[in-house]
């Protein structure tokens, strides 16, 4: 029995554990990856808005917070896939078997990129998907691409690309960018990128590796095929809830809804990051909601 179980070792799931280890807590955090760090792995850009911390990229600020968690005494298992979970009587059963429980369960899971569902994207993937503009464009250049989303991630990733590829196709299905507007600016200025509003890719194509794109413009149009050697897809994200998304409150989009205590409608159940914050998904915000989470538990546990 321990007090508290974290499920997610990313941001938000690792600052609750350190929080709950330094109120004394005894605490077990449960990983599905190899390693900690969640979507800083995937964050190439440099981390300038993290108070008292630069970092030139996510794995970079991983490392200071590695070094945090090495140094404190809470119990961490990685690699650790979790069967199903019974929120009310806190009860967990690993993939191996294994039966736990504790006092108080903490979500911390997270949001995975939302996937198009077309043919040809998982099939692809390591064969011209592109994974980030930043970390593979040099991979694409002198290559035509299509980047698929209007928000802030495929409008920049576009941008990225754009420095190095000779056409860069942007398809987003709604009638505007929603990027913001610098970017959208700087989008306009570039004479090698072509944006199709309500479009949609519908097919990825090719052999053994990305050739081309198959693109519906507007509806009732016959769709188009689109030379490309890559294909990058942003179009948003989604909350990893899949394992207790019928035990606990979600909002219409499956992130769970929190009290400013950031406990679920379980009692003793919290959510903590991204997988409960569709407004402002950040480090800090993630980190800080960690806090709170444990400081909730402690002193729950403590008035005992
Ligand atoms: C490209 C990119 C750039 C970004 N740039 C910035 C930035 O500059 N500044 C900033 O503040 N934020 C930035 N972010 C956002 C920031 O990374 C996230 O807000 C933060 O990582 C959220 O932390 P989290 O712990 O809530 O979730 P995550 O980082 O998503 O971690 C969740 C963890 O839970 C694990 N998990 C999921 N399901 C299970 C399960 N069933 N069992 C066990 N484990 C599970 C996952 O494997 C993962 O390790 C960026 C994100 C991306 C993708």
């Amino acid at each position: 029995m321990h007090d508290v179980i974290i499920i997610g070792g990313g941001p938000a799931g690792l600052s609750t554990a350190f929080w709950c280890d330094e109120l004394g807590l005894d605490t077990l955090v449960l990983e599905q990856s190899e390693q900690i760090g969640g979507q800083l792995h995937r964050v190439y850009n440099p981390i300038n808005n993290y108070l008292g911390l630069k970092a030139r990229n996510g794995p970079e600020l991983l490392e200071h917070f590695t070094a945090d968690v090495d140094s404190a005494e809470f119990d961490l298992w990685t690699q650790t896939s979790i069967s199903s979970v019974d929120l009310k009587t806190k009860r967990l059963v690993l993939a191996s078997g294994e039966e736990l429980h504790s006092i108080a369960i903490v979500i911390a899971t997270g949001v995975r990129p939302r996937e198009l569902g077309v043919p040809g994207e998982k099939e692809f993937i390591g064969k011209g998907m592109i994974g980030s503009g930043a970390r593979d464009r040099e991979l694409f250049a002198g290559h035509d691409v299509c980047v698929v989303g209007g928000g802030d991630a495929a409008v920049e990733n576009a941008l990225l690309l754009a420095e190095v590829c000779p056409t860069v196709t942007l398809v987003h299905r709604g009638k505007k960018l929603r990027a913001r507007r610098e970017f959208i600016e700087q989008l306009q200025a570039k004479h090698c990128v072509t944006v199709f509003t309500e479009s949609v890719l519908t097919r990825i194509i090719g052999n053994d590796r990305v050739e081309a794109v198959e693109i519906q413009r507007k509806q009732g149009l016959k769709p188009f095929q689109l030379a490309v050697r890559g294909v990058l897809i942003r179009i948003g994200v989604e909350p990893n809830t899949d394992l207790f998304r019928a035990q606990v409150e979600t909002d219409e989009r499956g992130y769970v809804v929190v009290t400013r205590e950031q406990e679920t409608n379980v009692p003793m159940v919290f959510a903590v990051g991204d997988v409960s914050n569709p407004l402002a998904p950040t480090i800090s915000s993630s980190t800080g909601a960690g806090a709170t989470a444990a400081k909730v538990i402690a002193s729950r546990l403590n008035a005992k």
